[in-house]
């Protein structure tokens, strides 16, 4: 077994976190390094590795993690203007290996400009 990742000793309280929203299949909390004024992390509970990794059975919460992130947006008063950004991929970025939705919202982003 692997070891459990930061996201989800997060989740089991071990590790404290900004949680802005939470329910039986994912949490939401606000990046530790923050790379605009908002900076969300939707996480499923499930611990999904990468997207690569995940299969036609998690099809359903895929699909809750899209409107929820719109959802979390919208309350955040970036519902008009954000980017959702997931890396799959340590050469993309990915440092964390438990799938989670970027949601970065509230400053300008270039098309050049990925936002992370
Ligand atoms: P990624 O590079 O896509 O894997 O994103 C991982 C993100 O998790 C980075 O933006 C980190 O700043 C963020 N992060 C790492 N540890 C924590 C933590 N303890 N609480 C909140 N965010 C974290």
């Amino acid at each position: 077994m692997s070891e459990p990742s930061i996201f989800t000793r997060i989740m089991n309280g071990e590790i404290p976190a900004d949680k802005v929203y939470e329910d039986d299949d994912c949490i939401c909390i606000k990046d530790i390094a923050p790379k605009a004024p908002v900076h969300l992390l939707l996480i499923p509970r499930k611990p999904i590795p990468r997207l690569v990794d995940a299969t036609a059975e998690d099809q359903a919460l895929l699909g809750k993690l899209m409107v929820k992130a719109g959802e979390i947006a919208r309350e955040h008063n970036v519902g008009d203007a954000f980017r959702l950004v997931i890396n799959n991929g340590e050469e993309v970025g990915q440092t964390v290996f438990h799938l989670h939705l970027h949601i970065l919202g509230g400053k300008l982003f270039t098309e050049a400009e990925l936002g992370l």
